[in-house]
């Protein structure tokens, strides 16, 4: 493809992703399609000579589109929001332009360089420690997901508490980590992977109002896994869990880890950037004392396309102990002066993107202010549903919801539990295969629980409202 076919076809398809924005309400949330509909479309061979790219876009509109959920639709209630912008969108073709594969510093210095100001830059926006920022012996990296990140901060623990005898013997000794049943999935996938294995993940109790982790079981846990040889490495406290947003008790738990030397990560992945408003940075109490590391996504709720997942960490020695293998064809002049960065060594793959630039777009065009006004109208609108909710007799709402989450149920006071839940979550369905809107739920003490999630920058309140007199009509 020429610059001037690129140019062209650039353009086309600029357009086709400004008139998608313009016309985005006017497709199904949900995807309508059914299990092998789109690859039965598709050719089973690869072309063996070239095509006009318009034959991709046209397959695109008629063959992939119908298979598309929308998650950036205003109606999109559903896990958590998967912002994307102008901004990201326009960062992100920059960096697919530049083609740059930013492994060390030397390969090219502004991936590197940038990344670092602007994973500083947001540890300022988000009220972080200062031993978070790259001067000190902390610092930050873009992740693709908080499920690396989690991964990462797995490896840099065993490194810590095995005095880096897990990096050259692999693991000896029984290693456990904990979390609570509503830590997210990827922990316990990142205890499998790096070796700990399933059966040494520990289920500390929650507080059944708060659904938080308990610190009095956590220390007991860690007490009798010790008296029986042992070695706690990992404790992950959540700030807003994916099911419910609930709040782990960081400082609590932050002292059990202190007081018995186990690594603290905090999973704040969909929460965590609520912090650009200084009234909510609540959320992150305990953070600063005690978290050895820290992970928020810009992908769900700060308006970056995904992959841009955060993590901090109060001292990056023991991550890059662990991960740090110097092969021939990377020496370089700059890694032998000591005097750069190379994220490679803060990473899982080798290989990386230039995310940094839609994060810097993003922060550049909207400013601090503008990404406050964001996650505020989120939470309001997210506040204004839970009011429709509480005031309506035939539904239960779930408290609390700080953010911009919202748990509910229908009551059915005339079916039995199971009944209950098998009529809401039919409820849900039909919800769902109307196209209207898209949300998914959840199960809270045993029970189907509804979950409503607010967060792309399209929804406005009639979009909320709409949806209300939707789901009140659907129980009818
Ligand atoms: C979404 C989520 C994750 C996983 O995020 P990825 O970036 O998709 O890996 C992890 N933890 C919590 C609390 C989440 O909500």
């Amino acid at each position: 493809m020429s610059p001037e076919e690129f140019r062209a076809f650039g353009r086309q398809v600029v357009d086709w992703v400004a008139d998608y924005y313009a016309g985005v309400e006017s497709h199904p949330v949900r995807s309508q399609v059914r299990p092998g509909e789109v690859r039965a479309q598709l050719p089973a061979h690869p072309p063996e000579e070239g095509e006009p790219f318009e034959a991709v876009l046209r397959d695109l509109d008629a063959v992939l589109m119908p298979g598309v959920t929308h998650w950036q639709h205003p109606n999109f209630f559903a896990y958590f929001p998967a912002n994307a912008s102008g901004p990201a969108i326009l960062g992100d073709l920059l960096s697919s332009g530049l083609g740059v594969q930013g492994m060390v510093w030397a390969t090219s210095p502004a991936c590197t360089e940038l990344e670092t100001v602007v994973v500083d830059w947001m540890a300022e926006l988000l009220g972080l420690p200062e031993h978070f920022r790259t001067d000190a012996v902390g610092g930050g990296v873009i992740q693709d997901s908080a499920s690396s990140a989690a991964l990462v901060a797995c490896l840099a623990a065993l490194q810590r508490v095995s005095g880096g005898e897990v990096a050259s013997r692999g693991i000896t000794r029984r290693h456990t980590l904990y979390v609570s049943e509503h830590t997210h999935s990827s922990l316990a996938r990142a205890a499998r992977m790096v070796g700990i294995g399933a059966d040494n993940v520990r289920i500390v109790d929650v507080d059944p109002g708060t659904l938080g982790m308990d610190p009095a079981h956590l220390d007991a846990l860690i007490a009798e896994d010790l008296a029986a040889g042992a070695v706690p490495t990992l404790v992950c406290a959540t700030i807003g869990t994916t099911s419910t947003t609930a709040i782990d008790p960081v400082r609590a738990v932050g002292e059990v880890c202190r007081a018995r030397g186990v690594w603290l990560h905090v999973d704040a992945a969909y929460a965590g950037v609520a912090a650009v408003c200084p009234e909510l940075r609540w959320i992150n109490d305990g953070v600063a004392e005690f978290a050895d590391s820290y992970c928020t996504n810009a992908h769900k709720w700060l308006l970056t396309n995904f992959d841009c997942s955060l993590l901090w960490l109060a001292d990056r020695g023991p991550m890059i102990d662990a991960l740090s293998i110097l092969p021939e064809y990377l020496r370089n002049p700059a890694t032998a002066s000591g005097e750069v960065i190379d994220y490679r060594d803060w990473q899982v793959p080798l290989g990386r993107r230039f995310r940094a630039l839609k994060l810097w777009s993003v922060l550049r065009w909207y400013g601090a202010a503008g990404l406050r006004e964001h996650i505020r109208s989120g939470v309001a609108l997210a506040q204004e549903f839970a009011g429709w909710v509480r005031d309506d007799p035939r539904f239960e709402l779930l408290e609390p919801h700080p953010l911009g989450l919202v748990c509910f149920r229908p009551r059915f006071p005339e079916l039995a539990a199971e009944q209950a839940d098998e009529r809401t979550y039919q409820l849900m369905e039909s919800l769902n295969e109307s196209g209207e809107l898209y949300l998914t739920h959840t199960r809270v003490d045993g029970r189907t629980v509804l979950r409503f999630a607010v967060g792309s920058p399209q929804t406005e309140r009639r979009h909320v409202l709409a949806a209300w007199k939707r789901i009140q009509e659907a129980i009818g």
